[in-house]
């Protein structure tokens, strides 16, 4: 299987080279040169099958010769035995049509593990059978900086860098990645907000230099492999229910949406992917109002979920012009010159709706849907999880089931919850062991020359 990049000035690349480059050389996001496709009959014995057999259906279609098929096998086994539900990804009834896709049930609590930990995995038996070391440097919003330190953390020949907007992540998520005891985990806080620190990112990969020097690679969602892997509980979802569903998911990045993208263009029969939003709206706004603009990225209570720029939106833009990677480039270009693109009426629009709906909605209407749900099933949602029950309520597809991506434990976010329903959620052991270890991360401005000194000294170290 080849891989191509959405700005189409990159050379073909196998599943290797996009594992741990993370990013194409010419600025834009791989995507397989053409999708592969599973076919009706495979699909419907994913009903009953083990999750992990379906991740090795799936993913055993992208990664062609870069790992035998044993070795697939095993980093997949490997990857999810830490998981404390036995089926990994539960879909479990919330009353009528409604289902949640329990994603939280990985080592740091959020669905970024179902995906960093296999991605971990083969990034480090890639890297070993290449040779030589490899710099990762992430920005996160709170969670992918934990799961990327629990899948990381302590493997040879690889350093992580993971910026966090300071005082703009949860106690809980700050703790899950400040107390990592490796010595090749680093982490900074960024005097900033989450775009400023992924922007900060993209310019440091911008230097090509430097990044050739010290082998800098992404495991943020624009990382293929993620989302490969997290297309894996769109099947399994799908193959528990009687009719193509509805799939609700909280977005930031548009990574997880995605994700059901690529299910839907492997084969699986999706009725429609529902965007759901925060405040910080810039997916709600493109797809009602064709628009894609940013807007100043504002502090909720779904702090995963606060950012203006979602990456992966490159990657469904290409697809809807009909992989035409010169307007991909033309209104990327655009887009990070002007804040703004109007997405064409007549073609891109049009053709992102046909899959793509999306609802907004703010911190008062999360707190509300955080105590009904409460009140009328007993279920706690985390506020990430709330958003998109409400962007279900907003719309009606009567008879349809509507599968809610349940993206993090609520033990994760105790403030928004005491806040909705007058208590904290039950926390489990492993968190709340976290209370009393030493927290471990530097303080950084927003600044790149900064940045890069850090990184060479601890390198050096
Ligand atoms: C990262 C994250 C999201 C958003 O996922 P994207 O792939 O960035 O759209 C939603 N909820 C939680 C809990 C997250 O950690």
């Amino acid at each position: 299987m080849n891989f191509i990049s959405t700005r189409g000035q990159a050379p073909k690349a196998n599943f290797a080279d996009v594992l741990l480059a993370g990013l194409a050389p010419d600025g834009g996001l791989y995507l397989p040169e053409s999708w592969p496709v599973i076919p009706a009959a495979e699909i419907a014995s994913f009903k009953g099958a083990r999750y992990q057999d379906v991740a090795f259906a799936v993913l055993s279609r992208f990664t062609g010769d870069a790992f035998s098929a044993d070795e697939l096998k095993a980093e997949i086994e490997s990857a999810y035995s830490g998981f404390e539900a036995p089926d990994i990804a539960p879909l479990t009834p919330l009353g009528g049509d409604a289902h949640l896709l329990e994603l939280f049930h990985g080592p740091t609590f959020a669905f970024k593990d179902i995906a960093l930990q296999i991605l971990g995995r083969l990034f480090a038996v890639a890297l070993k059978k290449r040779g030589g070391r490899a710099t990762i440097v992430a920005a996160t919003s709170g969670d992918t900086g934990s799961a990327a330190i629990a899948a990381l953390g302590g493997l040879e020949n690889i350093d992580v860098f993971v910026l966090h907007p300071k005082g703009r992540v949860s106690d809980v998520q700050r703790r899950q990645m400040t107390t990592s005891p490796h010595a090749n985990v680093h982490n900074i806080a960024l005097e900033g907000t989450f775009d400023d620190a992924q922007a900060l990112v993209k310019a440091l990969f911008a230097e090509k230099d430097f990044a050739k020097e010290i082998s800098l690679t992404a495991v943020n969602s624009i990382n293929f492999v993620r989302i490969a892997a997290q297309s894996v509980y769109y099947f399994t979802a799908a193959a528990q229910l009687a009719k193509p569903p509805i799939f609700v998911v909280p977005t930031g990045n548009f990574g997880d949406i995605f994700a059901g993208e690529a299910a839907s263009r492997m084969g699986l029969p999706i009725a429609g992917l529902v965007i759901a939003t925060n405040a910080n709206d810039i997916m709600a706004r493109a797809l009602n109002k064709g628009v894609y603009q940013a807007g100043d990225a504002r502090h909720t209570l779904s702090p995963s979920m606060d950012i203006q720029v979602a990456s992966n939106f490159e990657r469904a833009l290409f697809e809807a012009s009909g992989r035409d990677a010169a307007w991909t480039t033309h209104a990327m270009n655009e887009f990070s010159r002007d804040k703004k693109l109007v997405l064409p009426h007549n073609s891109v629009l049009p053709r992102l709706r046909t899959l793509y709906s999306a609802f907004a909605s703010d911190d008062a209407q999360t707190l509300a849907t955080i105590k009904r749900i409460h009140a009328q099933t007993g279920r706690i949602l985390d506020p990430h999880t709330a958003v998109a029950a409400k962007a279900m309520e907003m719309d009606t597809f009567p008879g349809r089931p509507m599968v809610i991506l349940s993206t993090a434990h609520p033990a994760k976010f105790p403030d928004a919850v005491t806040r909705a329903i007058g208590h904290p959620p039950q926390v489990p052991p492993a968190l709340a062991r976290l209370e009393n270890l030493p927290e471990k991360l530097e303080f950084l401005p927003n600044n790149l020359p900064l940045l890069r000194q850090f990184i060479s000294s601890r390198l050096a170290a």
